[in-house]
């Protein structure tokens, strides 16, 4: 098959993310990626400022997680976990755990970030029923937030620009409450709780557990809220007896400047969810962890076991990959690294604040965001980009980059400079 083949047979037969198959978006055909480059067919190179969608932070093809692959293909690719164990899981948990938010003990592997969403969720459910309160079966959250596209983390995913009107009737009805408007590095004033109280208030009875990603907002609209909101989301929980589902798929290992979003507030949830950069983005993987407290309400009523166990659950050889990925990370100096690469992308998209079709510029750890004032045309701007040689995927009205950690400055500021440039061109 030749490039415009293949590009012929993706455009007929094959389903791209939230992409219709009458008129699909463009796609570029990549044939290879290294570091922070992307290379497509046609020989041109992009500086990635997506990681793949949070996920990539070592870099593309590293050396270190590609022969913890090799080495653990040779014992065996995938083994089920129902019955049988091994060393590159066990080492998995003991590596996360030990650096996980206090009070995390337990951990259950999954496929994807969703699906730990699901189980983080049905963990909650199966709590209180064996805790006697099977009344205690909705869940709390704020507008403008993502959890991924299955049923239940659908159902908590932002009302207007999640998929609630199209399956209407057919999910769940959770509570939810605006978003905190008050930003990163802001102190909370009292308003900023009313209508949250008020959700505990009324419907604490029932509620099993508020979840919520904390700190940064991602594919809901790319917002950083005030720590002190995510102080007094844990105090309510803890007097109204509700669970604290923290989503860190995005946040997590680094990505906002703190191992864990949690870190700013100095809270621990009561359940977690971890993913994408969890195996250096090689492979489709997420995990949610729990307390032991909660964990063993949950098996200590019939049926007495966690009702889920999907088959690729630990799978071998993205547990490898995921603990090399792990021991690069524990090596580096990741505040220091994401500080630097934050304090680049404050001085190089500030600019960007003057430009009349920005309404805002915001930047946390290794994320920079322009918000613009109207949505833009996804397709026109990323041909634009990849014109420039950098590889960005806006949507809506927003911009924005969060690029591998590994990225060197001046490869950073040939990002930020193709970015300003298309923007200003807007
Ligand atoms: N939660 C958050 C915060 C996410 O950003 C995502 C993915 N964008 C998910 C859940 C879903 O993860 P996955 O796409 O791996 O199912």
């Amino acid at each position: 098959m030749n490039t415009e083949e293949l590009l012929k047979y993706d455009r007929e037969h094959i389903w791209h993310p939230y992409t219709s198959t009458i008129d699909p978006l463009p796609v570029f055909p990549v044939k290879r990626a290294e570091g922070v480059y992307i290379e497509l067919e046609d020989g041109r190179r992009l500086i990635d400022g997506m990681s793949s969608w949070w996920c990539e932070i070592h870099g593309y093809n590293n050396p270190t997680l590609n022969e913890a692959l090799y080495k653990q293909i040779e014992n065996m690719s995938h083994v089920m976990f129902g019955g049988f164990t091994h060393r590159p899981a066990v080492e998995l948990a003991e590596k996360i755990l030990s650096i996980a938010p206090e009070g995390m003990d337990k951990i259950f592997f999954s496929d994807s970030g969703s699906v730990s969403v699901e189980v983080a969720m049905k963990m909650a459910i199966q709590y209180w029923y064996a805790a006697g309160k099977e009344e205690k079966k909705h869940f709390m959250t704020i507008t403008k937030g993502y959890h991924g596209d299955t049923w239940n983390a659908m159902s908590v995913c932002d009302p207007v620009t999640g998929m609630h009107g199209i399956f209407h009737g057919c999910l769940p009805i959770q509570y939810f409450i605006d978003r905190p408007e008050r930003r990163f590095g802001e102190v909370c004033i009292e308003e900023d709780f009313r209508e949250l109280r008020s959700c505990f208030e009324a419907h604490h009875a029932d509620m099993a557990a508020v979840i919520l990603e904390p700190i940064v907002q991602g594919a809901g609209g790319m917002w950083f809220y005030s720590a002190d909101y995510l102080k007094e989301v844990r105090r309510l929980c803890n007097e109204y007896g509700v669970l604290l589902i923290c989503d860190e798929i995005a946040t997590g290992f680094g990505r906002t400047g703190k191992l864990w979003a949690v870190d700013y507030a100095g809270i621990s949830p009561d359940i977690m969810c971890i993913g994408k950069a969890i195996t250096g983005g090689y492979m489709s993987f997420a995990a949610t962890m729990t307390t032991d407290a909660v964990a063993t309400v949950i098996c200590s009523r019939d049926p007495f076991v966690f009702m889920h166990g999907p088959t690729f659950m630990g799978n071998p050889l993205t547990c490898a990959v995921a603990c090399a990925s792990i021991d690069l990370l524990t090596g580096y100096d990741l505040e220091g690294m994401i500080k630097g690469i934050e304090r680049q992308l404050c001085r190089e998209l500030s600019p960007a604040a003057l430009m009349k079709q920005v309404a805002d510029v915001r930047v946390l750890g290794a994320i920079g965001v322009l918000e613009m004032k109207e949505p833009v045309n996804m397709a026109v701007l990323q041909a634009k980009f990849v014109e420039e040689g950098i590889w960005v995927r806006p949507f809506g009205k927003l911009v924005y980059i969060m690029p591998p950690f590994v990225i060197k400055p001046a490869e950073l500021s040939k990002l930020t400079a193709g970015l300003l440039k298309i923007v200003s061109e807007i």
